[in-house]
């Protein structure tokens, strides 16, 4: 059977040349890289090299950068690393960010459009005296959403309030830069690199509190021992070229317009990330549809790789006003390297067998 992988938001496959920068250092250049000897100095070049690179990419000094164990570490860290006050968000966010607000007291959730976008006139009326953070992602992994991040960090410079964003599904798909920002995330096995290695990157002169303590690594403000290969990889994977994706996803989407009755697309349609379409069908949950397409040999998601196993309708859905039914009948498609237009047509042929088959049975 064909197999299909359409879930390149949930995570990519490792880029061969980054295989190939990293195993070295899974190899003889296995030094720790805080030890003074010969291996060690190997090590922390590897490092040092790989934080030259990405401020270079970002747009960012070498020092405002940091190696974080993942996407969700970043995230947290900007979230808890700030002082004690009140935090915007935006509804729509990743887990990473949604929930760790959650544990914080005081904390505003911006509404989104019918199209998930945040509008930044909401982020003006929400700013308080003690505001001391404002996190938007810059691009939404179930939709694509781009939301307009100049305009909403401007408004944060306006009253002088720290801006974050979440660049996890931006870069790579993207011109991502700190330009507008204090702080910023990424991770890298959403481009192409392996998983488990994050970065956060912090504005010079702004204070944020470690989230973990322990050794002096990365300039007293990520204590652990640095995964070497996973951070030459990120920097490796973050060279890559972007890919343009938009003509297979119009494909994809124009398709399943004209074949399908009953299906609505979610997101907005022009202002996203060119990899990625989102589709609810009537008549359907998403359990099903899953279930149906991977049995077709076709890999999607519902939304969140890290709500699967939830039945729950997505927040990002609900929260763009889309009824529950209808979220629950949500599947995303994410196009990433491997994809081509034969993946496309057989999704196409698979697509209206799977959803006729689950409402008849429904
Ligand atoms: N933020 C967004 C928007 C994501 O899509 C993800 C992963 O799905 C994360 C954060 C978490 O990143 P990581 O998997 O590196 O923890």
């Amino acid at each position: 059977m064909r197999r299909v992988y359409a879930d390149y938001n949930a995570t990519t496959p490792l880029n061969p040349a980054v295989l190939e920068a990293m195993l070295p250092y899974l190899g003889q250049k296995f030094g720790n890289a805080s030890s003074i000897h010969i291996f060690g100095r190997d090590a922390r070049a590897a490092i040092d090299d790989a934080r030259v690179r990405i401020a270079k990419l970002l747009g960012a000094q070498e020092g405002e950068i940091i190696f974080t164990g993942s996407g969700t570490e970043a995230d947290n860290n900007a979230i808890f690393g700030i002082r004690p006050g009140h935090i915007i968000t935006s509804s729509i966010e990743h887990h990473a960010v949604l929930h760790a607000c959650q544990q914080r007291p005081d904390v505003t959730y911006l509404p989104v459009s019918g199209d998930c976008l945040v509008d930044p006139a909401d982020l003006r009326k929400a700013i308080r005296k003690d505001t001391v953070l404002v996190s938007i992602m810059w691009a939404n992994n179930e939709t694509g959403t781009i939301q307009p991040i100049s305009e909403l960090a401007a408004v944060c410079r306006e009253h002088g309030i720290p801006f974050h964003t979440d660049a996890v599904q931006a870069f790579g798909k993207l011109p991502v830069t700190v330009a507008d920002v204090d702080l910023l995330t990424l991770s890298a096995h959403k481009f192409y690199g392996p998983k488990g290695v994050g970065v956060l990157y912090v504005r010079r002169g702004m204070k944020l509190t470690p989230l973990l303590y322990g050794g002096s690594h990365e300039s007293d403000r990520r204590a652990g021992t640095e995964n070497v290969a996973g951070i030459v990889g990120l920097a490796k994977a973050a060279e890559l070229p972007a890919v343009d994706f938009v003509e297979l996803t119009e494909k994809l989407a124009a398709g399943i317009v004209e074949a399908i009755p009953g299906a609505h697309r979610n997101g907005h349609p022009r202002q996203r990330v060119s990899n990625t379409v989102n589709f609810s069908f009537d008549g359907c949950r998403f359990e099903g549809l899953l279930l149906g397409l991977d049995l077709e040999g076709v890999a999607v998601s519902s939304g969140s790789a890290c709500a699967v196993g939830s039945l729950e309708p997505s927040h990002v859905l609900l929260a763009m006003g889309v009824s529950r039914e209808r979220a629950r009948a949500a599947v995303r498609f994410s196009f990433g390297a491997g994809t081509t237009l034969a993946d496309v047509d057989y999704i196409l042929s698979v697509l209206p067998r799977v959803i006729h088959r689950l409402r008849t049975l429904s």
